[in-house]
């Protein structure tokens, strides 16, 4: 789900290189909702060095997008077209075009941005997309600006360069595809172990306070919270529904602060296993939510979901503001009169969402469960 589908036919060869590298790096998509996301430091090295042992095989890889592909940062990755990169390079200096267009690279120890040590986001020369940021930025003594993370890992794309009698990662931007340098897995003493090499002509650098250009900011969201039983499979099908950037696994409506999966279990917090979901409001919107919500489970049971009992595992909607609120409060009326539920009352609980009543992330192991270990939970078809 935290992939993404590349529509290849469409797209410019470069696109179309850089677009079939991000789908081996990151696995076939069925909804083109969500990018690969943020990884941990554990996994990133996988991430961007599996790479080599994958192969292009998969048809899903060559299937049309079904809309804008956003990272989990909620920046909107779709490849951009070879018209609108063309538009873009005219802005180029011949040095930038050498280095972004022609996957050139500039000589040690010249770039502008190699001692640069100033607080901020180095974000797409080309596009203007966020790539990394100083506090991921270290001294690698080798000439280039090095970095240890990007910013998000979907806003990076990895080809294999067997150029110059190496085989080596090329990193491209993920929007524009153009040429930002390498990735090595030669730096153990960062946190990641990586080292992102890039050209500083691929890099525009922009100080903390100073304003942003408009197409390195992230799309406007809004952000509901549902409970519905384990939140594997929660999570799992609120990532897939169209228009919704990210899903995250958590913990809500209990009285104990930063609580871990140990002591939801014990029964004694009173916190609901609740998904948080961060959405495009311009291409869904919480009544589309509410009935999908309402799809993923049985909102007649109490406090339990099928095999799994306990208040963790109660229906419960946790509003943000008034209007989610009073959409949360009349779809549950409207819903008791379902015949799905066969004369059964509904037992879904509103809350509102702020003050003490806050959404703890769960512990990593569980986000992306399905993702990460397979299988699937017995859940209403929706
Ligand atoms: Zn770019």
């Amino acid at each position: 789900m935290k992939s993404m589908i590349i529509g290849v036919l469409s797209m410019t060869a470069l696109c179309v290189s850089a677009a079939i590298a991000h789908a081996v790096l990151f696995g076939p998509n069925t909804t083109g909702g969500s990018a690969a996301g943020i990884a941990t430091p554990r996994n990133m090295k996988d991430l961007y060095m599996k790479h080599e042992r994958a192969t292009i095989n998969n048809e899903a890889d060559k299937a049309q997008p079904q809309g804008p592909v956003y990272s989990k940062a909620a920046h909107d990755i779709t490849p951009l077209s070879k018209e609108r990169i063309e538009e873009l390079a005219k802005k180029l200096t011949p040095e930038e075009r050498r280095v972004i267009l022609a996957s050139g690279t500039e000589p040690a120890f010249c770039g502008n941005l190699v001692d640069n040590k100033k607080q901020g986001t180095y974000i797409c020369r080309l596009c203007s997309l966020p790539l990394f940021e100083s506090k991921a930025k270290f001294d690698s003594g080798t000439g280039w600006p090095s970095f240890f993370s990007p910013v998000d890992t979907a806003h990076i794309v990895g080809l294999r360069d067997t150029s110059h009698g190496m085989v080596r990662v090329e990193i491209l931007c993920a929007r524009c595809s153009g040429h930002l340098g390498h990735v090595f897995d030669d730096a153990p003493r960062t946190p990641t172990g990586l080292r992102f090499c890039v050209n500083s002509a691929s890099l525009e650098f922009i100080e903390d306070g100073q304003k942003m250009p408009d197409a390195a900011l992230p799309v406007a969201t809004e952000t509901a919270y549902f409970a519905a039983g384990c939140f594997w499979g929660v999570e799992d099908r609120l990532q897939r529904f169209p228009g919704v950037i990210d899903a995250v696994s958590g913990y809500m409506g209990g009285k104990t602060k930063e609580p871990t999966y140990e002591q939801i279990c014990r029964g004694d917090t009173d916190h609901a296993e609740t998904v948080k979901v961060v959405f495009d409001p311009k291409r869904t919107n919480y009544d589309q939510l509410l009935g999908f919500f309402f799809r993923l489970h049985d909102p007649t049971q109490l406090n339990r979901q099928g095999p799994d009992v306990g208040t963790q595992y109660r229906s419960h909607i946790f509003t943000v503001g008034e209007t989610q609120k009073a959409a949360a409060e009349k779809f549950i009326k409207e819903q008791q009169g379902n015949p799905r539920f066969k004369g059964r009352p509904v037992v879904t609980r509103v809350s509102p969402a702020g003050g003490d009543v806050k959404f703890y992330a769960a512990e990593e192991y569980h986000q992306d469960y399905h993702i990460k270990n397979g299988g699937h939970c017995a859940m209403p078809e929706p």
